[in-house]
This record gives structure tokens, C-alpha cells and sequence, in this order.
């Protein structure tokens, strides 16, 4: 297919199973809008609980074929190819994603290249997974460990960056053993069927790496198919906590990767210049639309009015544009629904009590008759405030005012999520004290959104269980056996266990 642009004609995905297109059984499709735009660009095959069976006996015939043949080393020089068809196509893979959810071809092309980085670990990792041998107490038996994949694991993907988070649950997936059927977003269905298509380019066997489209009951069918032992879920809470449920009922295992509303907490010995961008990035680069966005800013009082000042001077210079262009600096929201969210949530904000000192007003751009918002700063807002409590993911930034460093740990844990934090100061001990103190599953000290293929990643309390990145993420797709051999010659009386 050619490079996706804003004029092309739609274009139509089937399922991606053992190789090959598959078509939906029923003939049923959905449709997918560019943001940018606000016209339909894609028609998708939704998934019914036959085309998902289909996909999983495919992975599970996989997961027994050739793949659990193929030398550790090999299946981990294939991953590596993999990653680098990703990275040659990544111009393509990036415009693909920028019509599916308005980011910026420069994100989004980005994402595609370290798609490599994620890929060539993990690959490297694959025959580097060992056993162990126990030193048992019984001197003539040998005792040893055998690191065995699960077998079929299910992929479930949001929209927000569907390549990246979709290899960060693949590459380690794979590099256990196991075979995956991925269920992208309704929202950016188009980038998982074209790194399924290059997998089968760089030589991973048919099957290894399905896809189905489909809305939520696509992910559900995945969730309730008996031989799926694990789910890769990231996405919102409610729906991570169903398919934690279902799993639960059948003893499968599952990694969640969640919702955020991550504080970046300002105290007034930092580099004002390094916070104002910290903060800046941290919830208006991506329009807000990612999990780890700081849509919490609590600042100093002492500080407070000049950098709330500041704030809002380069909100109001932010370029909002068309994402393919390198000058834009903010894209439209992905969707309809995500715009009237956050124009309804800075309403609510501003109804409990909160000042709306900028932005939160949908507004044309150029021609395009997209999902374009203001980026939306509310200061004075209580840590009651519905903006202060829910996620929502878009640029929308709430401003609290703090004096003292016991008082914002506590502002800052009194919240069901814990995904992130950001801490900007120059007193070390400060910062290292607050990074203990603070419930998240990553404390950024002077820094954010900052995130490394070998560091684990992932959420406290309502973000997530488990991990993605590091070597932890390969070992949730593992199993342990453990195997006895007895190396002599004594017969034992049946009826004497000894220790
Ligand atoms: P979503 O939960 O609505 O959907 C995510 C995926 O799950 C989609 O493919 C959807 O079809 C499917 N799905 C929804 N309900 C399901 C169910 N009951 N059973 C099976 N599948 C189901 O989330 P979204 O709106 O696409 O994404 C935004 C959310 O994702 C935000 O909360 C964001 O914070 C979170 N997110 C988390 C991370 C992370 O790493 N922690 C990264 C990105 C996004």
C-alpha cells in the first residue's frame, strides 16, 4: 500500500491469521475516522468469537509447531529482524498511525524506529532464559529448573500509541516462547495488521503473530477462550478490572497496564526553566492523550503565580496544527468522543470551583474539520475537584497550590491510580526522599516521560499489575518446572517417606 495520507481513499483491513488476510465470517465492519479530518479513512472486519477461535487454534498449532522447535537464539535473531522491517517502515507505519489517532507523524515515527530497540533486547534475551540447578538435600537426586512458555497469550491494545505498546507486550511475549493473537483498538486497528504483515517479511512462522479486529466483545472472545493463559492488557481501569475478573474465574494470569492521573510536583528550589518544560511536555505533548501524562501540576507556593504564569504564556503558543507537519506541536484528540470528554470535564472542573485561565474550546484548524481542542489549564482546583480525581486523557491540566513537603505526598498519593510522578528540585535529598514517599511505579526526579526497553514500567494501586520492559516482563511469560531425577540404584520402601 502507499504512504497514508489526509485525501486517500478508505482503505479495507481484514484479520491477519496464520499469514494470511482472513475475512470476518459474518461479513460485518466497522469504520475508522482520521481525526484530523473528521472523514472516514478505513473499514475494519469485526471479529466474532468464531474468527477468534480461528486466530488462537492458529497460535496454539504455532505455539506447538515450529516455533517451540526453533532454537532460542534463532527465535530471537528473527525478533530482531522483525524490528528492523518495523524501523525501515517506519515512515509509513508512523503516517499510518497519525490518520488513525491525530499524533505526531514525529511521536509516532519515533515509536515505530524503537520499536527495534524493544525488539533486538528481547530477541537477545530469548537464549538467555536458564534453569537452575537446586541443591537438594537428597544428595542422589539431580533437581533442576525448566523455564517453559504458557502458550497462546492475548494482546490487548488502546489507541494512543499502538505500535509501541503493542511490541512492549509482543517482544517479551515471544521471546518466552509463546505465540500471541493481538486485538488492537477499534480506534487504530490499521498498524498491528501491518507489523503482523512485516513479521511474516522478516521470517517469523505463520501464526506465531495473529490479529483480529473487532470492538469490545472482539476482546472479550479473546478473554474467555480457554486456551488463552494470559492476557497483555493495557487500557483503561474498568475494562482491566473485567478481564482481570474473567481471567480470575479460569485461572489465567494476566499483566494490566492502566490508567493514570500522575502528579509532577514543583518545589521551589528547581530549575524553573527545566519544570516549566517538564511540565509542558508532561501533559500537552501528545495532547495529553498518554497514560503517563502529569495531569496533575502541584507547585510551591511560593512559586506558584510565575510559573502558572508561565505556563500559560506557552499554552498559548502552542502550534495546533496538522501532526504530519514537522512545525505542529499539538494534533487534534483522536476522537469525537475524547473532544466532547474533555470539553465536558473542564465544564465540570470549573463547576467545582476550579479558574480556567486558558483554553478547553474546540477550534478549527485550518481546513481540517478534525477534533482540534485548546490545551486547557484550571488553577485553584481541590483536590475534590472531578479533575483532580479522574483520568482524562487529553490536555487538561489542573493546577493545586501546596506549602510544605509532607502536604504534597499527601495530595499526591490521594488518588486511586499511582502510574507515575514527576519531582523538580535541586536538593537531592529531597528528591530521593519524595521518590520513596510517592505511591507510583515510576518517580521521575528532574525528568518525564522518560521511558527505557530495560526498565520496568508499570502502575500502583488502580494503574496496573505487573510489568512491561526490563528483564521482569519476559519472566511473566514463563513457567517454572521443576524436574527430579533419581541417579541411583536404591529401591525405597513405598511406605517411608523420607525427607
Ligand atoms: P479501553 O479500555 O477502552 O480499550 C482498550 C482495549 O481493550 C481496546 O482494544 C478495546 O476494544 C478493548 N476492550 C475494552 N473493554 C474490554 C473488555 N471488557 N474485554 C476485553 N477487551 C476490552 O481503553 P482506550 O480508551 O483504548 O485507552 C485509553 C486507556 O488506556 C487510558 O485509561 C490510558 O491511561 C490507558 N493506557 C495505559 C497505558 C499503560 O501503559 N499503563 C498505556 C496506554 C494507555
Amino acid at each position: 500500500m502507499g504512504v497514508p495520507g489526509h485525501d486517500d481513499q478508505p482503505r479495507r483491513y481484514v484479520h491477519f491469521v496464520e499469514g494470511g488476510d482472513r475475512a470476518a465470517g459474518h461479513g460485518h465492519e466497522f469504520e475508522s475516522v482520521n481525526p484530523t479530518t473528521g472523514k472516514i479513512w478505513g473499514s475494519f472486519a469485526i471479529a466474532t468469537a468464531d474468527d477468534v477461535d480461528a486466530a488462537v487454534q492458529a497460535a496454539h498449532r504455532a505455539f506447538h509447531g515450529e516455533w517451540s522447535t526453533m532454537s532460542a537464539s534463532r527465535r530471537g535473531a528473527l525478533m530482531t529482524r522483525w524490528g528492523q522491517a518495523i524501523a525501515d517502515n517506519a515512515d509509513f507505519i508512523g503516517r499510518l498511525e497519525v490518520t488513525q489517532n491525530g499524533k505526531l507523524l514525529a511521536e509516532m515515527k519515533l515509536q515505530a524506529q524503537i520499536a527495534l530497540d524493544w525488539l533486538r533486547y528481547y530477541g537477545g534475551l530469548a537464549d538467555k532464559i536458564e534453569g537452575s540447578v537446586i541443591p537438594l538435600n537428597q544428595t542422589s537426586v539431580l533437581n533442576y529448573t525448566l523455564r517453559e512458555p504458557l502458550g497462546v497469550i492475548g494482546v490487548i491494545t488502546p489507541w494512543n500509541s499502538p505500535t509501541f505498546l503493542t511490541i512492549m507486550s509482543v517482544a517479551p511475549a515471544l521471546a518466552a516462547g509463546n505465540t500471541v493473537v493481538i486485538k488492537p483498538s477499534e480506534v487504530t486497528s490499521a498498524s498491528a495488521i501491518e507489523l503482523a504483515r512485516l513479521a511474516k517479511v522478516a521470517g517469523i512462522p505463520d501464526g506465531v503473530i495473529n490479529v483480529v479486529t473487532g470492538l469490545r466483545e472482539t476482546g472479550e472472545a479473546i478473554v474467555d477462550h480457554p486456551l488463552v493463559r494470559k492476557v497483555a492488557f493495557t487500557g483503561s481501569v474498568g475494562a482491566g478490572k473485567a478481564i482481570a475478573a474473567k481471567l480470575g474465574q479460569r485461572l489465567a494470569t494476566y499483566t494490566l497496564e492502566l490508567g493514570g492521573k500522575s502528579p509532577n510536583i514543583v518545589f521551589p528550589d528547581a530549575n524553573l526553566d527545566q519544570a516549566e518544560a517538564g511540565v509542558l511536555s508532561g501533559i500537552f505533548a501528545a495532547a495529553g492523550q498518554t497514560c503517563i501524562a502529569g495531569s496533575r501540576a502541584y507547585i510551591h507556593e511560593s512559586i506558584y503565580d510565575e510559573l502558572v504564569g508561565r505556563l500559560a504564556k506557552r499554552a498559548k503558543a502552542i502550534v495546533l496544527g496538522d501532526p504530519l507537519l514537522a512545525s505542529t506541536q499539538m494534533g487534534p484528540v483522536a476522537t469525537s468522543t475524547q473532544l466532547s470528554k474533555d470539553i465536558a470535564i473542564v465544564k465540570d472542573a470549573q463547576e467545582d470551583g476550579a479558574e480556567l485561565i486558558y483554553g478547553g474550546q474546540r477550534v478549527s484548524v485550518s481546513d481540517f474539520g478534525g477534533y482540534f481542542i485548546s490545551p486547557a489549564i484550571l488553577t485553584g482546583v481541590s483536590q475534590d475537584n472531578r479533575l483532580m480525581r479522574n483520568e482524562v486523557f487529553g490536555p487538561v491540566l489542573a493546577i493545586a497550590k501546596f506549602s510544605d513537603e509532607d502536604e504534597v505526598v499527601n495530595l499526591a498519593n490521594d488518588s486511586p491510580f499511582g502510574l507515575a510522578a514527576g519531582v523538580w528540585t535541586n536538593d537531592i535529598r529531597r528528591g530521593h526522599r519524595m521518590a520513596r514517599r510517592l505511591q507510583a511505579g515510576t518517580v521521575w526526579l528532574n525528568t518525564y516521560r522518560a521511558l527505557a526497553f530495560n526498565s520496568p514500567f508499570g502502575g500502583y494501586k488502580d494503574s496496573g499489575v505487573g510489568r512491561v520492559n526490563g528483564i521482569d516482563a519476559v519472566n511473566s511469560f514463563l513457567q517454572t518446572k521443576s524436574v527430579w531425577c533419581e541417579l541411583g540404584d536404591e529401591v525405597r520402601d513405598p511406605f517411608v517417606l523420607k525427607a
